[in-house]
């Protein structure tokens, strides 16, 4: 089997597997008892603040544990808007881009537009963060349907200027790129999208918004509920495994499925360098259920919409139609060898 799906979610990195199934017997305890269990419990949770915090090279104070990151996006966005609600007496609008993940999205008031090739124009941000009344831009730092990189440093320098929190959703990042200094005020991130378990993640930002879950103690009074010690732990040891990919075999593929009529998504933007979504003169729902049956897992975007094979907001965004294949993968992922099966199964439903 290839498994090209990484930007879905990554099959776990084999030490943090490991990790986690050692840490579901070894680390029974609740870090808030006081007993030698609990003491554990907390230690392992203090350690993976530390890795999770040395990933994104910002201090282990700053490090808030979540089930993933919707909730670490649903958390910034919502109590940043309650934070300027209070403040300033009046609504507050939440902006993001017209790329955004469905988390955020669901989130905001006002979608900011995207050039052709995917990338936030930044007239139209500036023009959006002078009007009144705006509690955060969220922007995210790779797009996970094309892997388009959005221009940080310029929207966290036009937030700075007027005040506003900036916000950023930089799930897609690790394990594909640096991300040891993310100009961003808050930042979101999710363990499986860089080889740890499924249903942590984590917010983190020197000022943190009020409490979207509420009630005991943990996470320093930010986030209540019991910290999942074996996800967290097993994020901790991900985050350490997790290294960046180089782009020469994106670059060999785009090259060779350009050959087979392909366009590639984004191109001539900056990009993730293990993602290219891929439009050809075939639907991409019936290449993917295609490539499936010939063992390849791909997906026509993002997995929540390619069940339904929905055209996605984001090429709508970019002024496209139709329905693209994602590939997306991980080092050591050996890619190439989809072209082969990719151009027999475009020869195939091309004669069909
Ligand atoms: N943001 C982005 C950019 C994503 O790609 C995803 C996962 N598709 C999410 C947020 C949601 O992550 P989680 O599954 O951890 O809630």
């Amino acid at each position: 089997m290839l498994y090209l799906d990484a930007n879905a979610t990554r099959p776990m990195e084999p030490g943090a597997a490991e990790a986690l199934c050692r840490a579901l017997s070894e680390l029974p305890g609740n870090p808030h008892s006081p007993h030698q269990l609990g003491r554990k419990a907390a230690a392992a949770v203090e350690d993976a603040r530390e890795r999770v915090a040395a990933l994104v090279g910002r201090p282990a104070r700053q490090v808030r544990f979540t089930s993933g990151a919707t909730e670490a996006n649903a958390w910034a966005l919502q109590g940043l808007r309650r934070a300027a609600v209070e403040r300033g007496g009046g609504p507050a609008r939440v902006l993001c881009s017209a790329v955004e993940h469905p988390s955020v999205l669901c989130q905001a008031d006002e979608r900011l537009p995207v050039d052709a090739r995917g990338v936030i124009e930044l007239d139209a941000v500036e023009q959006a963060l002078d009007r009144p009344g705006v509690a955060v831009l969220s922007v995210m730092a790779a797009n996970n349907e094309t892997g388009v990189l959005q221009p940080l440093p310029e929207l966290a320098r036009l937030c700075r200027e007027r005040g506003i929190p900036f916000h950023c959703d930089a799930s897609q990042l690790p394990g594909r790129l640096d991300c040891a200094d993310l100009p961003a005020d808050l930042l979101t991130l999710s363990a499986h999208k860089l080889g740890g378990p499924k249903g942590c993640g984590a917010l983190i930002g020197a000022r943190l918004p009020p409490p979207l879950l509420c009630g005991g103690p943990q996470e320093r009074g930010d986030r209540a509920g019991t910290v999942a010690v074996p996800l967290v732990h097993s994020f901790g040891v991900a985050t350490t495994l997790c290294r960046p990919l180089e782009d020469e075999l994106q670059r060999q593929l785009e090259a060779a499925a350009k050959e087979l009529g392909a366009t590639v998504l984004g191109e001539g933007a900056p990009r993730l360098p293990n993602t290219s979504a891929l439009l050809f003169d075939q639907p991409g729902d019936l290449i993917v259920m295609a490539l499936d049956l010939e063992g390849v897992c791909a997906s026509t975007g993002a997995a929540c919409a390619s069940g339904a094979a929905e055209e996605s907001h984001v090429l709508r965004a970019m002024g496209l139609r139709g329905l693209p294949v994602r590939l997306s993968w991980q080092r050591e992922t050996p890619v190439l060898e989809v072209l082969p099966v990719l151009e027999a199964v475009l020869e195939r439903l091309r004669s069909a």
